[in-house]
């Protein structure tokens, strides 16, 4: 079976983020990269699937700017076999991604898409949902353990009260979560393997598909600064500024 890898490339995790002067944004100019954290464990799974013998091909999808090739890159170094880059410059909105990666499973037929369950730069988490929706696909969000069956796959949920085991019928989209796995680093070998692996480029319009977005952004601006702490010299004067300050007791 085919498995299907939407790879997001957004500001890297370490990276503090400034807001842009004007408040219509964060600033992505000379800021370092990288790929979703949560597509890692997607691309991840994905492999481990086709290195266990039960996946054929692993196929990563970039919908964005030129450099999405080096998040492509990135996923053929970790194992994944060929790459579509999906080029616009377009502010992509996740109704017009999830329309996009119908539009490629169309044409792909993989059995299973697993998707990131939230980009850290929007914080959408609405990409698979809608995906699966559209597709009419089966859906297990949140997935921490993926077990394949014939035909199905077995998937454990993190909600809220614990862990919940789904069964799904394939095709599916299923979205990971942190304790799914923990992503390899690439190998400088398969650093040097992967720039020979294959990017199909195409365009949302060959798609059939309208970025415009649905919605606008009014503004974007920091969380308020944190107050500094103050050392107290006894536990009388602790409680005292809990009661009469903080008002907690
Ligand atoms: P979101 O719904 O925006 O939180 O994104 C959830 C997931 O959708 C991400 O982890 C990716 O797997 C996928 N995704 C969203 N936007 C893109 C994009 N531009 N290119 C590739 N994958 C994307």
């Amino acid at each position: 079976m085919k498995v299907l890898v939407p790879v997001k490339r957004v500001i890297d995790y370490n990276v503090k983020i400034r807001v842009k002067p004007d408040g219509s944004g964060v600033e992505t100019q000379n800021v370092k990269m990288s790929m979703n954290p949560f597509d890692e464990i997607s691309i991840e799974e994905a492999v481990r699937m086709k290195e266990k013998g039960v996946a054929e091909e692993v196929i990563a999808v970039s919908m964005g700017p030129q450099q999405c090739q080096e998040t492509l890159r990135t996923a053929l170094a970790m194992g994944a076999d060929r790459g579509i880059h999906v080029k616009t410059d377009d502010v992509l909105e996740p109704l017009a991604v999830a329309k996009m990666l119908k539009a490629i499973a169309e044409k792909e037929q993989p059995q299973m898409i697993i998707v990131g369950k939230q980009a850290i730069d929007d914080d959408c988490n609405q990409t698979g949902q809608m995906t699966a929706a559209l597709l009419g696909w089966s859906q297990a969000t949140f997935a921490s353990v993926i077990e394949l069956g014939e035909g199905t796959a077995k998937v454990t949920r993190e909600i809220d009260g614990g862990l919940e085991t789904v069964d799904i019928k394939l095709p599916a989209v299923v979205t990971s979560d942190l304790r799914l796995n923990e992503p390899r680093y690439a190998s400088l070998p398969n650093i040097m393997k992967a720039k020979k692996k294959p990017i199909e480029e195409m365009d949302p319009a060959s798609l059939g598909v309208d970025t415009t977005p649905r919605v606008k952004t009014l503004k974007v601006s920091e969380p308020p600064k944190r107050q500094g702490g103050v050392k107290v010299e006894s536990v009388q004067e602790l409680v005292s500024k809990l009661v009469n300050e903080a008002k907690v007791i």
